[in-house]
């Protein structure tokens, strides 16, 4: 490890990557618990979590082993035949959730890929009732692929991607008015929402706004789509995000958390909504991926889900997060023009500013504290959901730091 070799892969990470990607010049080199190290030896105290992903930390033994041993046993085989961890993941899965039934892919965008194309067949196939329209948010985020950019209610990742993919209606979150007469027309196959808009700025929707939705796509006849691709999976104190507000939708999708940072998504539904993905007898296969559910994601995510459970990571999520909200909500009081809103719920947690994040989260990372910009203002917190008090206050620490130093440069 050294500065020259970081150097080195800079330099040559230039020539040869597509510039898609702006990051700071840094090669992280491997990661233990809540803390990175990067190929120059500098350790960094990790509030991303690989963006809401890393939920056991990094290196996790019980993790490490699962991944171990399934990797000596079988990698992969495709769905040619069935998969003995996938159906028990899905098991997993169905005695924790709402739902009857799982489908498995390799990302978030997949798995709202599959969430949308169950809604359009559903309608179409199943009931007979062409419906093409897709309700979305303004400010939502649901991933990069053509179907996905294009119900994201963020214009700036659709701009030089058209034509996209349509009909979609965006209403604005948390406005069951908008919401019902984009509904009304009977028109759309679903309603997708992020039970806390996360890449938008960590907006936690008013209390009831999750059930006012399910009780319009009920009286509509639209599929609910919760995506909890960043709320899933214990980020919020519970298990799912939509938990909260005591209402289940008829699709939710996963990705991120599932696998602990090994890729897989999920589209799981209740045995209704599923039929939208079943194939017909002597029809095609509706729908389908190589990689999806194999062996050893599945491995990862059953290693993931038991950890959460025996080490009772929800409660410790809840009460951490709870800590980390408290320490946010002193800082928005103590730097009044600076700091907005400190928001959020479990270890989703964001403080908002009067201007830019981009400055602070780097003045952070310089500082040793990693976290990342949501929604253009917010400064966000998605830890490991075994981060501890010592973790919380060094982080808020720096944070405290950064504020001053920004505060004493106006
Ligand atoms: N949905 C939500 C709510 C997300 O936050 C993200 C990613 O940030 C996605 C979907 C897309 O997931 P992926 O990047 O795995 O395709």
């Amino acid at each position: 490890m050294s500065t020259q070799r970081q150097a080195d892969l800079i330099d040559l990470a230039g020539r040869v990557l597509m510039q898609n990607y702006r990051q700071p010049p840094i090669v992280m080199a491997r990661g233990q618990g809540v803390e990175l190290f990067d190929v120059a030896g500098r350790r960094y105290l990790d509030m991303t979590a690989g963006i809401a992903v890393c939920a056991l930390g990094h290196a996790h033994p019980a993790l490490a082993e699962a991944i171990a041993q399934q990797a000596r046993t079988l990698v992969h085989t495709s769905n040619l035949y069935f998969i003995e961890q996938q159906i028990l993941l899905a098991e997993d899965l169905a005695r924790i959730s709402f739902a009857d039934r799982v489908f498995f892919c390799n990302s978030g965008a997949e798995a709202n890929e599959a969430a949308l194309k169950l809604a359009r067949r559903y309608h179409r196939v199943v009931r007979g009732e062409p419906r093409d329209v897709v309700v979305s948010t303004d400010g939502s985020f649901h991933g990069r692929s053509f179907a996905t950019v294009s119900i994201t209610g963020q214009g700036k990742y659709r701009e030089g991607f058209g034509p996209l993919v349509g009909p979609v209606r965006f209403v604005p979150f948390d406005d069951l008015d908008a919401a019902e007469r984009a509904l009304a027309p009977r028109d759309a196959c679903a309603m997708i929402v992020e039970p806390i808009q996360a890449e938008g700025g960590i907006h936690v929707p008013s209390s009831g706004y999750l059930a006012g939705l399910r009780e319009l796509c009920d009286r509509t006849g639209t599929l609910l789509v919760f995506d909890e691709v960043q709320t899933g999976i214990g980020r919020t104190g519970r298990w799912f995000g939509y938990e909260h507000d005591g209402v289940a939708p008829d699709v939710m999708t996963l990705a991120k958390a599932l696998g602990g940072g090994v890729p897989i998504g999920a589209c799981a539904a209740t045995e209704a909504a599923a039929q939208g993905l079943a194939f017909r007898e002597g029809g095609p296969v509706p729908h389908a991926s190589t990689f999806g559910g194999n062996p050893l994601a599945c491995a990862a995510a059953r290693a993931v889900l038991r950890t959460i459970e025996d080490d009772g990571l929800l409660a410790h999520a809840a009460a951490a997060g709870d800590v980390l909200g408290a320490g946010l909500a002193e800082l928005v009081a103590a730097y009044p023009g600076l700091c907005v809103d400190a928001r959020g719920r479990g270890l989703l947690r964001g403080i908002a500013l009067a201007r830019g994040a981009a400055d602070v989260v780097a003045r952070c990372r310089d500082r040793g504290l990693l976290v990342s910009v949501a929604g253009g203002t917010v400064v966000r917190f998605a830890p490991a959901l075994i981060v501890d008090r010592a973790h919380i206050d060094e982080a808020l620490a720096i944070l405290r730091a950064v504020l001053d130093e920004v505060a004493d440069a106006r």
